[in-house]
Parts: C-alpha cells; sequence; structure tokens
C-alpha cells in the first residue's frame, strides 16, 4: 500500500488533500493521510474579528472530521517533530509515519528580527489562541484602567502597539479601533476616547506593501481619519514589559505590543537539505519539488516556487499550490507530465474595519463601503462549510444591532498589573 502523507492542515495542505481525495477516489493501494497538531482547520482571514469580539472564536475553525469526505482520508493530530527525507518519515513524540509521497505544508512563524524584547515581551497574533488572548488581554487592561486613578497609567495601559503595517497590522488595528471606540469607551464609565491611543509602527516608508500604491494611500489616509498613529520609518529597536523603543530613541509607554512585523518559514521547513530564501522557504522547482527528492513537495507559505518568487503569502496561493502538488503527484502516479506553478495575481482586499475596506480585484479597485459589503461577502464565501458561514453571518448582524461581548472568561495569560503569569486554555 502506498502512503501520500499531508503535513498542515492549513489552506494549502487541506485543499490537497481534498484535491488527493477526489483524484484518488477507490484506489485502494492507495492510503492518503492528513497530519495537523490541531484537529482543525483555522481561516486566518477573520482573527482580527476575534480580537476585536465582533465574531465568536468557535465560528472560524472547521473541525477536520467534519469535513466533506474526511472519512475516505487519515487524519492524525500529532506534532511533527522532524522529517527524515532520506528514511521517508515523519517523526513524532511517539513514533514515525513512513510516506511514499509528502507534501509539506505547515505554514510559517514570526520572526521578530532579533529585536531585543521582542519574543519576551510582545504578543503574537498568528493562531486561534493568539487572538483570543490578546482579546482578553484588552479587556483586563480595560477593566484596570477603568478604576485606576492615575492618568498616566490609565493612558500606558490604554496604548496599544501593533508593529508592522501590513495586511495583518492593519486589519488587527482598525478593529481594535471598532471595539475600543464603539463599545469600551462608550460602556466603561472612566475611560473617555482621548485615553485610548492605538499606534502602527511601520519600518517602510509606506504601509499594506504589495496593495495597489493608492490604495495603499488611502487606507493611510482613512486610518491616520480615525485618528489610529501610523509611523512609517519607525523600527521597533527594543522591547519592554512597559513598552517600546522606536528608532533607538524616542521611548512609547505601553502595555500591549502586537508584533505583525515579520514572517519566516517553519523550522521543519528550515532545516530541509537543499536552497533556501532569505526567509527560510525552501526553494523548489516550477513543480513545486524539493531538490533532489521528486517524491516531496512544499506548498503554501513554506514555498518559494522558482517561477512565483514574486508571489505573496496568502490563501489563494497556498490553495493553487496544494492543488498542483496534488495533481503532480496523480501525474507521476499516471507517469504523466507534470504542471507547472505559475503566480497570477488575483488582487488583494484589506478591511479597514465597520464600513471601510479596499479592494483590487480583476483590474478594478474601489473602497469605501461597497469594498466592505465587498470583503465581507467574499469571505462569507470563503468560509469552509454552510454552517460557519451562516455563524458568522449571524455574528456580523448581531454586532451590528448589539454590544459586543466584553466578559473575560479566563484569568489573562500574563498580567503584570494583577501578577499573573501562567498559561491557560482556550475557553469553552
Ligand atoms: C492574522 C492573519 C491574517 C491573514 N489574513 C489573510 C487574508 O485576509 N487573506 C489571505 O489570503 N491570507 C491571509 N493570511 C495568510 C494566510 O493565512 C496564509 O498565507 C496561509 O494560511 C498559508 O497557508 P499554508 O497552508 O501554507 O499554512 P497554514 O494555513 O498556516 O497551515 C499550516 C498548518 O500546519 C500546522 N502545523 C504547523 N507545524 C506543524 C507540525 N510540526 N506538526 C503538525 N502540524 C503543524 C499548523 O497548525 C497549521 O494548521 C493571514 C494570516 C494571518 C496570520
Amino acid at each position: 500500500m502506498k502512503r501520500i502523507v499531508i503535513l498542515g492542515a492549513g489552506f494549502g495542505g487541506l485543499q490537497a488533500t481534498i484535491e488527493l481525495d477526489r483524484l484518488f477516489r477507490g484506489r485502494t493501494d492507495l492510503e492518503v493521510v492528513l497530519i495537523n497538531d490541531h484537529n482543525y482547520f483555522l481561516f486566518t482571514p477573520l482573527l482580527p474579528q476575534i480580537a476585536s469580539s465582533y465574531i465568536n472564536p468557535r465560528h472560524i475553525v472547521q473541525a477536520v472530521r467534519d469535513i466533506r469526505g474526511s472519512r475516505r482520508f487519515g487524519f492524525r493530530r500529532d506534532t511533527v517533530r522532524e522529517l527524515h527525507l532520506d528514511r521517508r518519515e515523519l517523526v513524532f513524540d511517539s513514533g514515525a509515519v513512513p510516506f511514499d509521497y509528502l507534501i509539506v505544508a505547515p505554514g510559517s512563524r514570526t520572526d521578530h528580527f532579533n529585536v531585543r524584547g521582542a519574543k519576551e515581551h510582545t504578543w503574537e497574533f498568528k493562531t486561534l489562541e493568539d487572538a483570543v488572548v490578546l482579546r482578553e488581554r484588552v479587556l483586563d487592561l480595560c477593566e484596570h484602567a477603568d478604576h485606576t486613578s492615575d492618568a498616566a497609567e490609565r493612558r500606558r495601559m490604554l496604548t496599544f502597539v501593533v508593529v508592522g503595517g501590513g495586511y495583518t497590522g492593519v486589519e488587527l488595528v482598525t478593529e481594535l479601533h471598532d471595539f475600543l471606540f464603539r463599545y469600551i469607551a462608550r460602556r466603561y464609565r472612566n475611560i473617555a476616547p482621548g485615553d485610548i491611543r492605538l499606534i502602527v509602527l511601520e519600518a517602510a516608508p509606506e504601509v499594506l506593501r504589495g496593495v495597489h500604491p493608492k490604495l495603499a494611500q488611502h487606507a493611510l489616509k482613512r486610518l491616520r481619519v480615525e485618528g489610529i498613529e501610523v509611523r512609517l520609518g519607525a523600527r521597533a529597536t527594543r522591547c519592554f514589559p512597559g513598552g517600546v523603543e522606536v528608532n533607538g530613541s524616542e521611548f512609547i509607554p505601553s502595555e500591549t505590543l502586537v508584533w505583525t512585523a515579520g514572517v519566516r518559514a517553519h523550522e521543519l521547513v528550515e532545516a530541509l537539505p537543499g536552497p533556501h530564501d532569505p526567509i527560510g522557504r525552501a526553494i523548489v522547482n516550477e513543480h513545486l519539488q524539493l531538490d533532489g527528492h521528486p517524491e516531496v513537495f512544499i506548498v503554501g507559505d513554506s514555498a518559494a516556487a522558482l517561477t512565483a518568487a514574486d508571489a505573496p503569502r496568502i490563501a489563494p496561493v497556498a490553495i493553487a499550490q496544494g492543488q498542483i502538488a496534488a495533481r503532480n503527484i496523480a501525474h507521476l502516479e499516471r507517469g504523466e507530465p507534470l504542471e507547472s506553478y505559475r503566480y497570477v495575481a488575483q488582487g488583494m482586499l484589506v478591511s479597514l474595519g465597520m464600513n471601510h475596506a479596499v479592494v483590487n480585484i480583476a483590474g478594478l479597485r474601489f473602497s469605501g463601503y461597497f469594498a466592505w459589503l465587498f470583503w465581507n461577502a467574499l469571505h462569507l464565501y470563503k468560509l469552509v462549510g454552510l454552517k460557519k458561514q451562516l455563524q458568522v453571518a449571524i455574528d456580523w448582524s448581531l454586532g451590528m444591532i448589539f454590544p459586543r461581548d466584553a466578559s473575560i472568561v479566563r484569568r489573562p495569560r500574563r498580567c503584570r498589573l494583577c501578577g499573573t503569569a501562567e498559561e491557560s486554555e482556550i475557553p469553552n
């Protein structure tokens, strides 16, 4: 029995699995096994709306077992520790799984660029847990700020710094803006809008690199109109528990620094043999195969395809590469020529909070309310499964009528104000 293993149930890995299931359905001599360290698929584009309490965390994840056709492929919830390509096996704490073909799609990780204190004193924003704990962190600080009599202390607690003005940083800061101004400032009697400060630090001279310059300019203007301080050419040079040093001189006091600035390939990918690009992604040929290992395909955020060096690290690229890797395995099995991956830019959509977005799609560029409606419609359509689509649509509708949910259902993960430092789990 031949075994095709897919590492990672994100956009690339899941798409590859679905495609393999379609291509090899009915083949009893071949097994498809998907491996992921948690048992759900996460729809990352809606993560900022978890941090702002707009939607329920469970509504943007889909259990792998609920994905259509999941009984036809194997699934193992486990963490891969090592990839042994020569022995053709993936190693876990509890053993190893051999493979004949492998699709590697473990996504990426945060790069703190060796900035002192960044790893220890900033909040990452990549996973569902990151978004959940950030939401609770924001609420926790608002609770403290509401009863402190020290105005400077209150201001420091209510200053939120986002390091990185890419689409994740921009979407996050605009969501936080909605949450803090539309909800918090109206309900916490001792917090005035003037106490709240939102800052974006971007080392480059512009925000939203990769987005059409006119739309990026529009977004910058919009952020500033909303009162968000966007500092361009501003590099976080050192991070502390109570603030951040900018460009080696200025110090901004803040209890919450969120790091969205840098991305690197996963450690497992960086450890693979063969060439890598400057951010550690494995350089693969046009068929997405690893040099010297035609049975190993790399897709998504982990891959730097020779034919698509300029492809951004976004979901549509991972999805397209997942499909091609799956089809190329089928071609290898049938002795057919392989397909090549070419990056075709499909456009870019960036939400700027409630009622505003910028959209660049199919040669059309627009912004404002209709762009926001388009952003919502497209993301709803792309969510996996009707149940999740309905849940998110209902969350959005309720969010327009009723206040957001400000309950803190567990102790914050770290809060030096009330002396909490332990780790805790996502609440039920
Ligand atoms: C906050 C945020 C917002 C984003 N918004 C957008 C957006 O609006 N539009 C867009 O197109 N893109 C967006 N992206 C980027 C998009 O999520 C990625 O480009 C895409 O997820 C890459 O797909 P992938 O398959 O390579 O990896 P992922 O989707 O990250 O999946 C990797 C999977 O592998 C698992 N894994 C990792 N290591 C192991 C291991 N050792 N063992 C087992 N499993 C492992 C992970 O848990 C994960 O499930 C966003 C990303 C973030 C973080």
